[in-house]
Parts: structure tokens; C-alpha cells; sequence
């Protein structure tokens, strides 16, 4: 892994770091190039706009390792308010959370009871609860859940990350649930023996998975998403979804706000249904250090805003 990536993803986890730089203005100022603002206002306003232009979203609200059962219940009772402001609004709006913001650490079999309050308000509101994923120690647990949510409700799906060795067999456990699987390349810092280090390892195996889950979307029997901003990779699993038959309307397409705008436009004027991510909250130090480190000639977009 890049040292200068390296080094940003370790700065995500400094508390001193995020105390240091979450109240100065040039950095606020940054942030806001990938998210419209802190609050559910601003996020449901960018929802709405996108609406016009035929993109949907999927609204998050910024957290994660909640230490205590309180503010797990917290956020869970924030998104419950946000699927009913979506149903409000008639807003073609879904919501994803981090297990880690529902109190995973704290208490699991409370969290997967959130998990399941979330998705009976998703499914009667016609919208849909995305599980993201976090740092490989949680896949097991996360997968489990999935499990657990899918069961009892269509309307839900879960993050894979290309980049970890296991996804293909987690990959092949999920399939006959049928699942939503949204496939991104993977966020975090983990060990050489758990994920792969290089882009075209990863990208080898995102096209592999990518087929996988085609192949089921062709038997109408998964929901694939690629979350990825790479348009060349996306080129090639674009094609692999024509030579298996899949139609465009089969597959999305995901982003995250702020990034590649016109290319989403384009997505969709070819046939493509389109999501963005939006994020919103006050919590976004460690989720926006994350967004540097994928691109850290964004750094140069920082020092910029502090001239
Ligand atoms: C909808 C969505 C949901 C996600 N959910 C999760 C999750 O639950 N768990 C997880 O681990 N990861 C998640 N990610 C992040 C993902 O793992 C990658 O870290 C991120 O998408 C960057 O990889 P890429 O596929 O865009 O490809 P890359 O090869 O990293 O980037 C391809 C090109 O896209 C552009 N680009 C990529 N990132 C940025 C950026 N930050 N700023 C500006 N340009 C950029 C650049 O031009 C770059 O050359 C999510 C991503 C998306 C889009």
C-alpha cells in the first residue's frame, strides 16, 4: 500500500488528530467537496435535487464504535426518523448504517434487533437498509447478520469488499439468499495476508466477483451494485453484463457525493440506474480522512482551502 494512503488511513483512527482538525475552518470548508452539510436537512435537500436529475441516494449518517448501548439506540431512533422523513418526502431515498454505529462492539443480539426495526421501517416505506461493511474483523459478524435481516426482509443488502481474500467464498455462501450485494473495493487499512495490497490484484478480483454476481442477476436472483468511482473497471463489468445478457436496468451503479457528477449523468442517460451516497452528520473526521487516503491528491484540495 501506498505509504502516503498508509499514513492517512493510521491519521483516521487519532483522536488528537480529529480534536485538532474537525474545528478549523479550511478543513470544514474541505469537507463539505463530499458532503453537503452535517445536518439531515441538508442531506434530504441533496436527495431531492438528485431526484430531479434522475439519480437516487442512499443517505448515512456519519458514526462508528459507538461505545455504550444509549447511542446505538440513538442512532437507530435518528434513522428510523430518516425513513420517515424518506416515505414523507416520496423521496426514491435508501438509507445504510455501519454496524459499529448500531453498537456491534456493545451488545450484537441488540444490534441485530436495530438491524431488524431498520428494515421493517425500510420495507413498509419501499426503501431499503444497506449494511456497510468495516474493518475485516467484523465481516464474520456483519455476514451474520445480513443473514439474519435477509431472512426476514427482502428489501435489505450488505456490503463485500473486493480487496479481502475471502469475499470470493463469503461471496458464494451469499448467493442463495439471493442477496443485495453492494461490491466496492474496500476502504480500510488491513495486513497483506488479508487483503490484497496491489490496485490490479484488487480490480482482478472486483471483475471476478463482479461476474459472480451478474450471473445471478441474469436469473433475476441478486441485486448487484458496484460501489466505484473507477470507470475503466466499470467499463469491462459493463461488458460483462451485455455478454451475459444483463441488462443495464439489472445492475446499479453507486457513488459517493461529490465524486464523478456528470459521469452519473451519463450512467443514467445510457439506462443505468444510479445512487449517491450522501453522508451527513458530525462525525465525519475518520470517514473523510478515509475519503483522502483513496485519492491523496485530495490533500492538495485541503491545503487550497487554507489559503
Ligand atoms: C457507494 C459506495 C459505498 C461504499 N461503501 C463502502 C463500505 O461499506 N466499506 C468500505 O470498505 N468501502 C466502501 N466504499 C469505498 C470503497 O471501498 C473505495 O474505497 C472507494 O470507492 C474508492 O475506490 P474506487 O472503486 O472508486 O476505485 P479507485 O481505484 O480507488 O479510484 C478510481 C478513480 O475514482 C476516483 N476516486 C476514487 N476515490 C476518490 C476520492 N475519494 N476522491 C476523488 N476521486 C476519487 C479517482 O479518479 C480514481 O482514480 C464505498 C464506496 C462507494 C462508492
Amino acid at each position: 500500500m501506498p505509504l502516503a494512503r498508509r499514513l492517512l488511513l493510521s491519521a483516521s483512527r487519532s483522536a488528537w488528530l480529529a480534536r485538532q482538525l474537525s474545528e478549523r475552518a479550511f478543513f470544514r470548508r474541505a469537507v463539505r467537496r463530499f458532503m453537503p452539510g452535517e445536518d439531515l436537512d441538508a442531506a434530504l435537500a441533496a436527495a431531492t435535487t438528485l431526484a430531479g436529475a434522475g439519480i437516487g441516494t442512499v443517505l448515512t449518517q456519519l458514526g462508528e464504535q459507538v461505545t455504550n448501548r444509549g447511542a446505538a439506540a440513538a442512532v437507530r431512533d435518528q434513522c428510523l426518523v430518516v425513513l420517515d422523513r424518506f416515505a414523507a418526502q416520496a423521496l426514491p431515498t435508501e438509507i445504510s448504517v455501519k454496524l459499529t454505529h448500531l453498537g456491534l462492539d456493545v451488545n450484537p443480539r441488540a444490534c441485530l434487533q436495530d438491524l431488524l426495526a431498520l428494515a421493517a421501517r425500510a420495507a413498509a416505506g419501499q426503501s431499503f437498509l444497506w449494511i456497510d461493511m468495516e474493518e475485516s474483523r467484523y465481516v464474520d459478524a456483519a455476514l451474520e447478520l445480513y443473514r439474519a435481516v435477509r431472512a426476514a426482509h427482502p428489501r435489505a443488502g450488505v456490503c463485500l469488499q473486493a480487496y479481502l481474500r475471502r469475499t470470493p467464498a463469503d461471496l458464494e455462501t451469499l448467493l442463495p439468499l439471493a442477496p443485495a450485494v453492494r461490491l466496492v473495493k474496500g476502504a480500510y487499512s488491513e495486513p497483506p495476508d488479508v487483503a490484497f495490497p496491489r490496485k490490479r490484484d484488487v480490480d482482478a478480483a472486483y471483475l471476478a466477483l463482479a461476474g459472480a454476481l451478474l450471473e445471478r442477476a441474469a436469473q433475476g436472483e441478486a441485486r448487484p451494485v458496484f460501489g466505484t468511482h473507477d470507470l475503466a473497471l466499470l467499463g469491462r463489468v459493463r461488458e460483462r453484463a451485455l455478454a451475459l445478457g444483463v441488462v443495464p436496468g439489472a445492475y446499479e451503479v453507486h457513488m459517493l457525493y461529490g465524486i464523478r457528477a456528470a459521469e452519473q449523468r451519463a450512467l443514467v442517460q445510457d439506462g443505468v440506474p444510479v445512487r449517491v451516497l450522501v453522508s451527513y452528520g458530525t462525525h465525519w473526521f475518520p470517514w473523510y480522512m478515509r475519503r483522502l487516503a483513496e485519492r491523496p491528491a485530495n490533500v492538495w484540495f485541503v491545503v487550497r482551502n487554507l489559503i
